[in-house]
């Protein structure tokens, strides 16, 4: 499904990321873990288009993306909900789910079809739909992130830091749907968390970043019992 090989990245002299290669398949979900500043939404703005490896490639469905503009990476299909759920707080939660279908022509008929889809899937958003994004709370700006982006149906979500600020019971929520976004719409998800312990709980696979480096990787389940792991990044 996405492939990413081999890249380097920096920004000015520094670099960010080293020989950086990962892979999704379909119908996978993967995590990559790694403490703050380790280059995990370097990774996804890499994939983006939003900052430029100098040597490597991403390819996507077979075909390499990495020096298209970041619009048309999006209308191939890869959706990023970057961290700190950057909703449209003065629009209310229907105009910021219209706003998501952007990328696509969709007619109005559609438009409220994807809409209503939204509303079947995240109830919550559904009761607030006249309320203005910067009225919710944290977990349901985190669901309006995550709707908004569905409404494009991607081929490919990425979640960059879903559970940053929320209260452990919503955070709980919002792993469930991701489940759910994965199981049900069978689309395919890359998540970035510094969470390594619901992460690892809800993906199939899993990347270990350390300062732009990948030092570990395999399937969650694996990573779980590993005693450097649980020693580095479960409280173990
Ligand atoms: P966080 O969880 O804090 O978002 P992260 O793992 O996502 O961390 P990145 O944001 O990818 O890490 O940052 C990786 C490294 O690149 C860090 O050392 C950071 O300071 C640096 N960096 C990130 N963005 C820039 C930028 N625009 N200009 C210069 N350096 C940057």
């Amino acid at each position: 499904m996405i492939e990413v090989n081999n890249i380097n990245v920096y920004y000015d002299k520094a670099q960010a990321l080293t020989n950086l290669s990962m892979s999704v398949k379909e119908g996978q979900v993967v995590s990559v873990i790694g403490a703050n500043g380790a280059g995990k939404t370097t990774i996804m703005k890499t994939i983006m288009g939003l900052v430029r490896p100098t040597n490597g490639s991403v390819k996507f469905i077979g075909n390499n993306i990495s020096h298209l503009p970041t619009h048309k990476i999006v209308e191939s299909g890869i959706i990023y909900v970057p961290e700190g759920r950057r909703i449209f707080s003065t629009l209310s939660v229907y105009d910021n789910l219209e706003m998501g279908g952007y990328s696509k022509t969709y007619s109005k008929k559609e438009l409220k079809e994807r809409i209503e889809e939204q509303f079947n899937f995240f109830p919550r958003l559904k009761d607030r739909m006249n309320q203005k994004g910067g009225s919710l709370s944290g977990g349901e700006q985190q669901m309006l992130a995550i709707a908004r982006g569905l409404m494009s149906q991607p081929k490919l979500l990425m979640l960059d830091e879903p559970s940053l600020g929320l209260a452990p019971i919503i955070i709980e929520d919002i792993f469930k749907i991701i489940v759910d976004i994965n199981k049900e719409k069978k689309i395919p998800i890359i998540l970035v968390e510094q969470n390594a312990y619901m992460a690892l709980e809800i993906s199939n696979r899993a990347y270990v970043l350390e300062s732009g480096v990948i030092v570990k990787e395999g399937s969650s389940v694996a990573l779980r019992e590993s005693s450097d792991i649980i020693k580095a990044y479960l409280g173990g």
